[in-house]
């Protein structure tokens, strides 16, 4: 599990304000963060349609990402890599649904795939790979086709839908999973106080850099930027 901290993030300032929310997310353990201060988004964020959560996971991972999603929209093409990963994903939920939930470390429950969702408290949207309801909880699944371990853009996301599921259901949601496919492991993500302010804070920074159009700084990382679609958008890149 990392934790990670946004002393220095101020949500509703413009992204180039102040230090840029990804340098903080990618020094997990620099700071300790004071949780349950943030206030939930209003159903409306001033925006005329929810955020996908799949816009946290690209938030996380660089957030310009949000910025040519929403902002300067550019064309999109959809690689043949992207289309192995769907077909993937569906061929993996059919073979899930046939499996028990004991590699969860559950002994029962109920299992519901492509689960759609949508929070007006949260004002995002998105449709889950599996959520499973025992008696007292739900744990949302995300089934990931990646060649590492999960990151943080992947728990983020996660614990996202984590939200979404508690406030669709009604039941607490303290953990979720998720499954990396290629190599058949499951990581579990405690869903904790500080996961979800910082998540919140996420949307917020995002729902800021829409409103506000200016280009956030890019990701630190540059080995991000070699396979990315946006690389011909990026100057700097
Ligand atoms: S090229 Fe690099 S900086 Fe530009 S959007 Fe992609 S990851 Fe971000």
């Amino acid at each position: 599990m990392i934790h990670t901290d946004q002393r220095n993030f101020a949500p509703g300032q413009p992204a180039r304000a102040g230090p840029p929310l990804h340098s903080l997310i990618e020094s997990p353990g620099l700071f300790a963060i004071s949780p349950g201060r943030s206030k939930p988004l209003a159903a409306s964020h001033g925006l005329s349609e929810p955020l996908r959560v799949s816009d946290i996971r690209q938030y996380v991972y660089c957030p310009r990402i949000v910025y040519f999603n929403y902002v300067i929209p550019v064309p999109r093409v959809t690689t043949v890599k992207m289309e192995e990963g769907l077909k993937s994903h569906a061929e993996f939920s059919e073979l899930e649904s046939r499996r028990t939930l004991a590699k969860y470390g559950l002994e029962d429950g109920t299992r519901e795939f492509r689960v759609q969702l949508e929070s007006r408290r949260l004002g995002i949207a998105g449709r889950l790979d599996l959520l499973i309801t025992t008696a007292s909880n739900v744990y949302p699944v995300e089934f990931k086709d990646t060649r590492g371990d999960p990151g943080l853009h992947h728990k983020y996301q996660l614990v996202a839908y984590a939200m979404m599921t508690e406030e669709a259901r009604g039941k607490p949601a303290k953990a979720g999973f998720i499954y990396v496919i290629p190599k058949k492991k499951i990581f579990k993500v405690t869903v904790d106080e500080t996961a979800r302010v910082f998540t919140r804070k996420i949307i917020s920074a995002m729902v800021n850099i829409i409103r506000t159009g200016i280009m956030p700084q890019r990701t630190r990382w540059g080995g991000r930027c070699r396979d990315c679609e946006f690389r011909n958008y990026c100057r700097d890149a």
